[in-house]
Protein backbone atom coordinates (compact mmCIF):
# COMPACT_ATOMS: atom_id res chain seq x y z
CA UNK A 1 0.00 0.00 0.00
CA UNK A 2 1.38 3.39 -0.73
CA UNK A 3 2.10 6.04 2.48
CA UNK A 4 -0.39 8.33 1.09
CA UNK A 5 -2.98 5.24 1.03
CA UNK A 6 -1.42 3.68 4.40
CA UNK A 7 -1.83 6.92 6.36
CA UNK A 8 -5.76 7.89 4.97
CA UNK A 9 -6.38 4.54 6.23
CA UNK A 10 -5.57 5.54 9.94
CA UNK A 11 -7.30 8.92 9.25
CA UNK A 12 -10.07 7.08 8.47
CA UNK A 13 -10.45 5.10 11.79
CA UNK A 14 -10.94 8.88 13.78
CA UNK A 15 -14.14 9.73 14.70
CA UNK A 16 -16.79 10.98 12.64
CA UNK A 17 -13.83 10.96 9.79
CA UNK A 18 -15.15 9.18 6.10
CA UNK A 19 -12.40 8.28 3.40
CA UNK A 20 -12.08 11.73 1.40
CA UNK A 21 -11.58 13.96 4.69
CA UNK A 22 -8.88 11.26 5.89
CA UNK A 23 -7.06 11.54 2.53
CA UNK A 24 -7.68 15.58 2.52
CA UNK A 25 -5.93 15.32 6.17
CA UNK A 26 -2.95 12.93 4.23
CA UNK A 27 -2.32 16.02 1.23
CA UNK A 28 -3.03 18.89 4.62
CA UNK A 29 -0.23 17.67 6.04
CA UNK A 30 1.71 17.05 2.73
CA UNK A 31 1.83 20.77 2.54
CA UNK A 32 3.02 22.01 5.78
CA UNK A 33 6.54 22.77 7.03
CA UNK A 34 8.61 20.27 8.83
CA UNK A 35 8.38 22.35 12.22
CA UNK A 36 4.54 21.48 12.18
CA UNK A 37 4.69 17.93 11.40
CA UNK A 38 7.99 16.96 13.24
CA UNK A 39 5.72 18.78 16.44
CA UNK A 40 2.68 16.66 15.58
CA UNK A 41 4.52 13.41 15.52
CA UNK A 42 6.37 14.30 18.72
CA UNK A 43 3.00 14.92 20.87
CA UNK A 44 1.28 11.52 19.02
CA UNK A 45 4.56 9.71 20.38
CA UNK A 46 4.53 11.10 23.76
CA UNK A 47 0.97 11.43 24.52
CA UNK A 48 0.29 7.97 25.59
CA UNK A 49 3.41 8.80 28.23
CA UNK A 50 1.93 11.88 28.97
CA UNK A 51 -1.34 11.40 29.87
CA UNK A 52 -3.01 9.02 32.46
CA UNK A 53 -6.62 8.22 33.21
CA UNK A 54 -8.22 9.53 36.56
CA UNK A 55 -8.26 6.08 38.87
CA UNK A 56 -11.46 7.90 40.22
CA UNK A 57 -13.75 9.24 37.30
CA UNK A 58 -11.50 7.64 34.85
CA UNK A 59 -11.13 10.64 32.03
CA UNK A 60 -7.57 11.01 30.82
CA UNK A 61 -5.43 14.32 32.16
CA UNK A 62 -2.04 14.98 32.02
CA UNK A 63 0.54 13.66 34.47
CA UNK A 64 1.99 15.65 36.69
CA UNK A 65 5.51 15.83 38.21
CA UNK A 66 3.78 13.81 41.00
CA UNK A 67 3.49 10.54 40.38
CA UNK A 68 1.71 10.22 43.64
CA UNK A 69 -1.56 12.13 42.33
CA UNK A 70 -3.72 8.93 40.63
CA UNK A 71 -6.45 11.62 40.59
CA UNK A 72 -7.38 14.37 38.34
CA UNK A 73 -8.09 17.90 39.23
CA UNK A 74 -11.82 17.87 38.97
CA UNK A 75 -11.94 14.61 41.72
CA UNK A 76 -9.13 16.09 43.75
CA UNK A 77 -10.82 19.73 43.79
CA UNK A 78 -13.16 20.09 47.67
CA UNK A 79 -14.82 22.54 46.23
CA UNK A 80 -17.26 20.06 43.54
CA UNK A 81 -20.48 18.84 45.09
CA UNK A 82 -20.01 15.63 46.35
CA UNK A 83 -23.47 14.90 46.62
CA UNK A 84 -23.89 14.95 42.89
CA UNK A 85 -22.35 11.45 40.04
CA UNK A 86 -23.03 12.52 36.82
CA UNK A 87 -22.37 9.83 34.71
CA UNK A 88 -20.93 10.78 30.71
CA UNK A 89 -20.39 8.46 28.03
CA UNK A 90 -17.10 10.03 26.84
CA UNK A 91 -14.57 13.34 28.05
CA UNK A 92 -15.64 15.29 25.04
CA UNK A 93 -19.00 15.09 26.49
CA UNK A 94 -17.74 15.68 30.42
CA UNK A 95 -15.74 18.57 28.43
CA UNK A 96 -18.92 20.08 27.22
CA UNK A 97 -20.56 20.06 30.33
CA UNK A 98 -17.55 21.76 31.80
CA UNK A 99 -18.11 24.60 29.81
CA UNK A 100 -21.21 25.17 30.12
CA UNK A 101 -20.14 25.66 34.20
CA UNK A 102 -23.64 24.42 34.89
CA UNK A 103 -22.78 21.71 37.00
CA UNK A 104 -20.79 21.36 40.13
CA UNK A 105 -20.67 17.87 40.87
CA UNK A 106 -18.37 14.96 40.38
CA UNK A 107 -18.04 12.18 37.21
CA UNK A 108 -17.88 9.31 36.18
CA UNK A 109 -16.70 8.71 32.34
CA UNK A 110 -18.30 5.30 30.94
CA UNK A 111 -15.56 5.39 27.87
CA UNK A 112 -18.24 4.63 25.44
CA UNK A 113 -22.07 3.56 24.52
CA UNK A 114 -23.84 0.37 24.56
CA UNK A 115 -25.01 -0.40 21.04
CA UNK A 116 -28.26 -1.75 20.37
CA UNK A 117 -28.18 -5.54 20.18
CA UNK A 118 -25.12 -6.16 21.91
CA UNK A 119 -24.19 -9.75 22.85
CA UNK A 120 -21.75 -8.40 25.69
CA UNK A 121 -22.90 -5.00 26.67
CA UNK A 122 -21.12 -5.32 29.86
CA UNK A 123 -17.68 -4.88 28.32
CA UNK A 124 -18.26 -2.27 25.70
CA UNK A 125 -18.76 0.64 28.71
CA UNK A 126 -16.94 0.56 32.41
CA UNK A 127 -19.60 -1.64 34.06
CA UNK A 128 -17.39 -3.09 37.00
CA UNK A 129 -15.52 0.02 37.85
CA UNK A 130 -19.14 1.76 38.16
CA UNK A 131 -19.94 -0.18 40.28
CA UNK A 132 -17.29 -0.15 42.11
CA UNK A 133 -17.37 3.62 42.51
CA UNK A 134 -21.04 3.38 43.35
CA UNK A 135 -20.65 1.25 45.85
CA UNK A 136 -17.64 3.49 47.26
CA UNK A 137 -19.83 6.08 47.55
CA UNK A 138 -22.88 4.73 48.68
CA UNK A 139 -19.98 3.82 51.66
CA UNK A 140 -19.15 7.49 52.28
CA UNK A 141 -22.53 8.16 52.53
CA UNK A 142 -22.45 11.76 50.37
CA UNK A 143 -24.44 10.84 47.44
CA UNK A 144 -27.65 11.99 46.85
CA UNK A 145 -28.60 11.89 43.19
CA UNK A 146 -26.93 10.46 39.74
CA UNK A 147 -27.33 12.39 37.16
CA UNK A 148 -27.12 10.18 33.59
CA UNK A 149 -25.96 12.36 30.97
CA UNK A 150 -26.07 10.63 27.39
CA UNK A 151 -27.00 11.52 24.13
CA UNK A 152 -30.05 11.83 22.91
CA UNK A 153 -29.49 9.50 20.84
CA UNK A 154 -30.91 5.66 20.50
CA UNK A 155 -27.67 4.24 21.29
CA UNK A 156 -27.68 7.03 24.33
CA UNK A 157 -30.92 5.65 25.34
CA UNK A 158 -30.06 2.28 24.95
CA UNK A 159 -26.85 2.74 27.01
CA UNK A 160 -28.70 5.13 30.18
CA UNK A 161 -31.49 2.04 30.15
CA UNK A 162 -28.38 -0.23 30.64
CA UNK A 163 -26.34 2.03 33.29
CA UNK A 164 -29.83 2.21 35.24
CA UNK A 165 -30.79 -1.53 35.52
CA UNK A 166 -26.81 -1.95 36.46
CA UNK A 167 -26.74 0.52 38.97
CA UNK A 168 -30.57 0.27 40.76
CA UNK A 169 -29.42 -2.78 42.46
CA UNK A 170 -26.66 -0.82 44.06
CA UNK A 171 -28.26 2.34 45.09
CA UNK A 172 -31.34 0.01 46.83
CA UNK A 173 -28.64 -0.80 49.47
CA UNK A 174 -27.87 2.45 50.27
CA UNK A 175 -28.71 3.44 53.60
CA UNK A 176 -30.18 7.09 52.43
CA UNK A 177 -32.05 7.43 49.02
CA UNK A 178 -30.02 8.06 46.12
CA UNK A 179 -32.16 9.60 43.12
CA UNK A 180 -31.60 9.07 39.51
CA UNK A 181 -32.33 11.46 37.13
CA UNK A 182 -31.67 12.23 33.29
CA UNK A 183 -31.42 15.55 31.75
CA UNK A 184 -34.28 17.21 30.66
CA UNK A 185 -35.14 17.36 27.16
CA UNK A 186 -33.66 20.47 26.38
CA UNK A 187 -31.62 18.32 23.92
CA UNK A 188 -33.42 17.41 20.96
CA UNK A 189 -33.87 14.14 20.00
CA UNK A 190 -30.76 13.09 17.83
CA UNK A 191 -27.95 15.29 20.01
CA UNK A 192 -24.87 14.24 20.46
CA UNK A 193 -23.43 15.96 24.37
CA UNK A 194 -20.17 16.89 22.82
CA UNK A 195 -21.75 19.36 19.75
CA UNK A 196 -24.32 21.11 22.42
CA UNK A 197 -23.79 24.37 23.28
CA UNK A 198 -23.68 25.66 27.30
CA UNK A 199 -27.20 27.33 27.37
CA UNK A 200 -28.65 24.15 25.66
CA UNK A 201 -26.67 21.90 28.56
CA UNK A 202 -28.02 24.28 31.25
CA UNK A 203 -31.51 24.28 30.21
CA UNK A 204 -31.46 20.83 30.11
CA UNK A 205 -29.36 20.09 33.32
CA UNK A 206 -31.97 22.74 34.67
CA UNK A 207 -34.73 20.45 33.39
CA UNK A 208 -33.51 17.28 34.82
CA UNK A 209 -36.23 14.34 36.20
ZN1 LIG B 1 -11.23 12.33 37.96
Amino acid sequence: MDPIEKLSQLFKEFPGIGPRQARRFTYFLMTKNKGYTDELIRLIGSISKEVTTCSKCYRFFPITSRTDVKECSICRDTHRDATFLMIVSKDVDMDAIERSKAYQGLYFVLGGNVPILDKNPETKIRSRELSDRITQDITTGTLQEIVLSLNATTEGEHTADFVRALIKPLIEKSAQPIKITVLGRGLSTGTELEYSDSETIKSALSGRK
